[in-house]
């Protein structure tokens, strides 16, 4: 059986080195795969504009590839939200034969980003001693620094760092198992194992795949916070393999003593190096922006360049977000993004846009004071129906909102530790009711229209 999202990582694979980069990018990489149905692949496009763009361009290119990797899928269809409930039941895994294109992306071969190499990243003061050590761990046969342990603030390159260690590893020693997780998966991987009462074997398995690794990596590892038994696991995991002398990598956005969790586990992430990763200086901003318009073929001039990296100082994601920004506006209205009249309204726009930023204390807050129930109760323990419903409502709201953006085990850890698992049956009980329940609808619309000020 094949999960749609390896379904549709395989067409884009495909479809990648058939378009430029600024087409699979803006366009073909937005779409998200919805189901299959009748052999047909329904692609779901965030807006109506984006909908038409494919029909018109790229459609063609898509269903092409996508008979070169799955022959059996005879057609692809793009739909937007309005069309979701019209579409039917859609299978979400199928069992479909694969042709020789077919790239098998599975568990045990981990799959690293081909760009985020040591090439691509940019190094300066902020960053020099963590490339450092992800050098010397991705070029030593014999293990040197055990764990190593990389920290920084979002977006400053820790996965990009991670990434370029396994490339770099899989080329200069192919025979290493490899693992690359992040801790979300990790968590919900082990809980899923734990609760796999169909597979007697569940947990074993899950004990074995990461027990007999050479190199283990765990990225963000600061959401073990609040997950005890995750704990417990990661703790039996960590010594095997530090025992056995198998290299650890792990990141996180804090280091490892303010991290919450358990003292011995924090004791173990601290024994090897630690290596930070500060917000680096604006030299290396713009260097950091050079190299990311030669690997996508973007021609921007210093003074552009300058101007992103002098707005934007601690997060490398969201100065990308402001390149792809200009060059996708000024693609859209036929102007030189080199022109400063053409940045500046790129740039009006996406101020206009982040001061819309909806974050998670925002949504509480809104959908405390609608129901007039307190944060504490909240995200606390109580189980009254007067706290339950709001909680859910929530949660919800919350997930429909920031999407996928959050993950559900963050969510879970700000309602006060609870298990991901809780968080999705909140959701769906939530969603399924704004369908059958016109008062609850109700209820949802007039808080999001409270959250969004309309
Ligand atoms: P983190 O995991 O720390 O949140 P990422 O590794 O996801 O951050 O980095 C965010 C983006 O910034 C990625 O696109 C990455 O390629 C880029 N980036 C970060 N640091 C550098 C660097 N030193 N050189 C080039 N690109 C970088
Ligand atoms: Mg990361």
């Amino acid at each position: 059986m094949l999960k749609l999202n390896q379904i549709w990582d395989n067409i884009l694979l495909e479809t990648e080195s058939k378009v430029s980069t600024l087409q699979y990018d803006l366009y073909i990489n937005q779409l998200q795969p919805v189901g299959i149905h009748n052999d047909r692949l329904y692609l779901l496009a965030e807006t109506r504009a984006l909908k038409n763009i494919i029909d018109k361009n790229y459609k063609d290119i898509i269903k092409k590839c996508t008979a070169l990797v799955f022959p059996t899928i005879l057609d692809v269809e793009i739909i937007t939200d309005g069309d979701l409930d019209n579409i039917g039941k859609v299978d979400k895994e199928v069992d479909l034969p694969v042709s020789g294109n077919y790239v098998s992306i599975t568990d045990d071969k981990a799959v690293f980003v081909a760009q985020y190499s040591f090439d691509n990243f940019v190094v300066g003061k902020s960053n020099e001693y963590a490339n450092a050590v992800a050098h010397a761990v991705a070029e030593n046969k014999e293990i040197k620094y055990n764990p190593v342990f990389l920290w920084g603030g979002v977006g400053l390159g820790k996965t990009h760092l991670m990434h370029a260690i396994g490339n770099s590893l899989q080329r200069n020693f192919p025979e290493k198992k490899i693992k690359y997780v992040t801790c979300d998966q990790f968590v919900n991987e082990f809980i899923e194992s734990l609760h796999d009462t169909a597979n007697p074997n569940a947990m074993k398995n899950f004990r074995n795949k990461y027990r007999k690794l050479d190199v283990l990596m765990m990225d963000d590892v600061q959401f073990l916070a609040n997950k005890e038994g995750t704990q417990e696991e990661m703790f039996h995991t960590f010594n095997e393999l530090y025992l056995a002398e198998k290299q650890i990598i792990l990141s996180s956005d804090r280091p490892p003593k303010e991290i919450k969790i358990e003292e011995r586990l924090k004791t173990r992430f601290a024994t090897g190096v630690i290596a930070d990763i500060q917000p680096p200086d604006l030299e290396t901003r713009i260097a950091i922006l050079q190299k990311k318009c030669n690997a996508r073929g973007y021609s921007l001039n210093i003074k552009v360049l300058s101007l992103i990296a002098e707005k934007i100082t601690n997060n490398i994601r969201e100065m990308e977000g402001m390149l792809h920004r200009i060059i996708s506006y000024s693609t859209l209205v036929g102007g030189d993004p080199n022109d400063m009249n053409i940045v500046n309204d790129a740039l009006r726009d996406y101020a206009d846009s982040s001061n819309d930023i909806i974050t998670i204390d925002q949504i509480v807050k809104t959908t405390c004071d609608y129901f007039g129930v307190r944060k504490e109760d909240i995200i606390g323990k109580k189980k009254n129906k007067e706290i339950v419903v709001p909680r859910q409502v929530c949660i919800y709201l919350i997930c429909d909102i920031l999407g996928q953006s959050v993950p559900l085990v963050s969510i879970g850890e700000y309602f006060g530790g609870r298990d991901h698992t809780t968080v999705m049956h909140a959701r769906d009980k939530i969603s399924e009711e704004c369908k059958n329940n016109d008062i609850t609808a109700a209820r949802v619309k007039d808080i999001r229209d409270k959250i969004y000020n309309r």
